[in-house]
C-alpha cells in the first residue's frame, strides 16, 4: 500500500489555512499544521481534519521564530517517520496604514512574518524535500503583491517578496522534481478581511469582475491542486484565485 503523504500548513487555526488542511485532509493526507496562539481554533482545524480522515499533528509555533520553525520540522519528522511531502507557507498578517504614518514596527512584524516566516519554513522543508528528491511547495502570496494597494506598502512588498522567493527557489528545486508555486488569493472572506470597513469591502467587490468576494475553500481547491500530481509539470508559477480582480 502506498505510503500517506504528510502536508505541513502554516498559520492553520482558522481561514484558508484550516480550509487547506481540510481539503488536503479529503485528498487522502496526514495534515500537520502550526498556529500561532488560539488553542481553540487549532483543536477544531484538528478536529475537522480527523473526521476527514488524517493523522494530524499540531504545533503552537510562531513562524517569525527562525528556532521554533527548525523545531516544528524536527518534532514533526521525529512524530511521523521521517516525512514532510507538501509544505504550504499560509501564516500571514496585515498591519495597514499610509506610508508616511507608518511606524517601524508594523513595517518589521509583517516582513518578520510573511517575509522571513516564509523564508524560514522553505529553508527547513526544502533540506528534507532535497534529500526525498521530490515535493510540493505553495506558498501563499496576494494579488496585492502583483498589483499593490495604497495602505498596504508593507503588506505588498512581504507578498511580492514571497513571489520572487517562489520563483528562485523553483529554479534552484528543479532539478530535484521539487515543485515550488504560489497561489496569490484575491479578497476572501475570513477574519483578516472582516477587519475591513463596509465602505472599503463594497469599493474593493466594485474591483471584482465576479462581484463578489471568495471563499477560503475556493483557495484551497487551488493549493490542493499545486500540492497534487495534476500539476506535475507547473513550477515557479503564480495562481491568482480572485474572481478576475488581476485581469
Ligand atoms: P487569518 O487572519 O484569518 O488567518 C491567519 C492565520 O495565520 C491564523 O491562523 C493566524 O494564527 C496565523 N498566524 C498569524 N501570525 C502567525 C505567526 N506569527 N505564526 C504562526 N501563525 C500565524 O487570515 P487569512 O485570510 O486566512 O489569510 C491566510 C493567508 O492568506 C495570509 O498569508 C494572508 O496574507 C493571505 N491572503 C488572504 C487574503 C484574504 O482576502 N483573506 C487575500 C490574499 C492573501
Amino acid at each position: 500500500m502506498e505510503r500517506r503523504k504528510t502536508a505541513l500548513v502554516t498559520g492553520a487555526s482558522r481561514g484558508i489555512g484550516r480550509a487547506v488542511c481540510v481539503r488536503l485532509a479529503q485528498k487522502g493526507m496526514d495534515i500537520a499544521f502550526t498556529y500561532r496562539s488560539d488553542d481553540n481554533g487549532a483543536a477544531e482545524t484538528r478536529r475537522l481534519c480527523e473526521e476527514a480522515g488524517a493523522k494530524v499533528y499540531a504545533y503552537r509555533a510562531d513562524v517569525s521564530d527562525s528556532a521554533a520553525c527548525r523545531e516544528t520540522v524536527r518534532a514533526l519528522l521525529a512524530e511521523n517517520g521521517g516525512h514532510l511531502d507538501v509544505l504550504v507557507n499560509n501564516a500571514g498578517i496585515t498591519k495597514d496604514g499610509l506610508l508616511v504614518r507608518m511606524k517601524d514596527e508594523d513595517l518589521d512584524r509583517v516582513l518578520d512574518i510573511n517575509l522571513k516566516g516564509t523564508f524560514y519554513m522553505l529553508r527547513e522543508a526544502a533540506a528534507v524535500m532535497l534529500k526525498a528528491r521530490s515535493g510540493k511547495i505553495i506558498n501563499i502570496s496576494s494579488v496585492v503583491g502583483i498589483s499593490g494597494n495604497a495602505g498596504q506598502v508593507n503588506y505588498a512588498a512581504s507578498k511580492a517578496g514571497v513571489i520572487g522567493m517562489t520563483k528562485s527557489l523553483a529554479k534552484e528545486l528543479a532539478s530535484r522534481h521539487i515543485n515550488v508555486n504560489a497561489v496569490a488569493p484575491g479578497m476572501i472572506a475570513t477574519d483578516m478581511t472582516a477587519a475591513m470597513s463596509e465602505t472599503a469591502k463594497e469599493a474593493a467587490k466594485g474591483m471584482i469582475p465576479f462581484g463578489q468576494m471568495g471563499l477560503p475553500e475556493q483557495v484551497a481547491d487551488a493549493v490542493a491542486f499545486l500540492a497534487g500530481e495534476e500539476s506535475s509539470y507547473i513550477t515557479g508559477q503564480v495562481l491568482c484565485v480572485d474572481g478576475g480582480m488581476t485581469i
